[in-house]
């Protein structure tokens, strides 16, 4: 097994591109989608169930891991790997996002941001040092550069402020992370939804140099038409041999989206999420399982879904256990969802390989064009 990281796209189909990043700690398959495990665990999920569902790698929180248990903790314990299980890749955020929209108290100045934990008022400080020395002590295979992100709509002004003290960021957090054989470090575009600030973002990224280049700043609440709009041009900005990762994306049709337009890499709470509030994702849309139309019908979710909760259970159950409240509920949903997510990237990865992601593409929206099952 490779000891370095690298990437290797195998076949391109458009601006789509199919490939492997290579890792220590095992092979991704691109386009990749990787569950989130904020608190060292993804819901209502053991560790060889994601893995069952296909995943090659998890994404780790920092704010959250930092707060509570701590990374100092973690690292005492033998890394997050071995702490939560999983001896598969796993990347960490640098805990700017989640700083900005969960802590109370926040200032933020060149320096980094101070602000209060929102679980016990503790006073801390994330500086791009800092997130660094944190993802090192969780053993992070794939690091994130600390950076600032505006909530959108804001002003040219306030995003290329904003983008350019990142793009310092950037810098401070390539030099805190040294030389780590093995261990990547991705940088992370800015710049809102100009496409200039967006050039100027990545420009500055490449000339300091990343083993892969995240598109930040998007799924913030601008809609997917101005998240494709941005997607449409800014992975052209970035270096071709290197994996482009869109963080915090998304729904299965983001995804898509994303993926015809060059994308390698995405996260997102959504299936996990969706799965504990009775929310199942399927080739033909969205199904609200407490719905009151499944409480007598003995059909699967998704009839062609190979899933433990499509293979062993019926809709009229999954209903039943939601109402109830029962845990078995969170982990049968958030299983399907996640294997339908999985499935959906082999999906989009053999059809990039055989050159037909068109008609691939043609025939996911043609399918939930169709809306959930028929009725008895
Ligand atoms: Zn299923």
């Amino acid at each position: 097994m490779t000891q370095r990281f690298g990437f290797q796209v195998h076949a391109t189909d458009g601006k789509a591109r199919t490939g492997t990043i290579s890792t220590p700690r095992g092979e991704i398959r691109t386009p990749a989608f990787m569950p989130v495990g904020t608190a060292a665990t993804v819901k209502a999920m053991m560790p060889e169930s994601v893995r069952a569902t296909g995943a090659d790698i998890l994404l780790g929180n920092t704010y959250h891991l930092m707060l509570r248990p701590t990374a100092e903790r973690i690292a005492a314990l033998g890394g997050l790997h071995r702490f939560m299980n999983w001896e598969r890749p796993i990347l960490t955020d640098s805990g700017g996002f989640q700083v900005m929209s969960l802590s109370s108290l926040r200032k933020l100045t060149e320096e980094g941001v101070r602000f209060s934990s929102h679980i016990d008022g503790s006073k801390h400080m994330l500086t791009p040092e800092r997130s660094m020395e944190i993802q090192k002590l969780l053993g992070s295979d794939i690091v994130m550069c600390f950076d600032e992100c505006p909530a959108l709509p804001a002003t040219d002004d306030v995003v290329a402020k904003s983008m350019r003290m990142s793009m310092r960021w950037a810098q401070r957090s390539r030099d805190a992370f040294g030389d780590r054989p093995g261990h990547a470090l991705f940088g992370i575009m800015q710049g809102g939804v100009t496409r200039d600030l967006r050039e100027e973002s990545a420009e500055a990224l490449k000339s300091i140099g990343f083993d892969g280049y995240a598109v930040g700043g998007l799924a913030v609440g601008e809609g997917q038409e101005a998240m494709f709009s941005v997607l449409d041009y800014a992975p052209g900005f970035l270096p071709e041999d290197k994996p482009r990762y869109l963080m915090g994306v998304g729904k299965p049709d983001d995804i898509v989206g994303a993926v015809e337009r060059g994308i390698d890499m995405m996260d997102c709470v959504l299936p996990s999420r969706s799965g504990r509030t009775g929310q199942a994702w399927t080739r033909r849309g969205q199904v609200n399982i407490k719905n009151q139309r499944h409480q007598d019908d003995p059909r699967p979710l998704d009839e062609h879904c190979t899933c433990p909760a499509c293979r062993n259970y019926s809709r009229a159950y999954l209903h039943h256990v939601f109402r109830a409240q029962e845990i078995i509920s969170s982990m049968l949903l958030t299983w399907h969802n996640l294997h339908y997510y999985q499935e959906l990237m082999q999906g989009l990865r053999d059809a990039i390989f055989e050159n037909r992601l068109q008609s691939f593409v043609a025939d996911f929206h043609a399918e939930r064009a169709q809306g959930d099952i028929e009725p008895l």
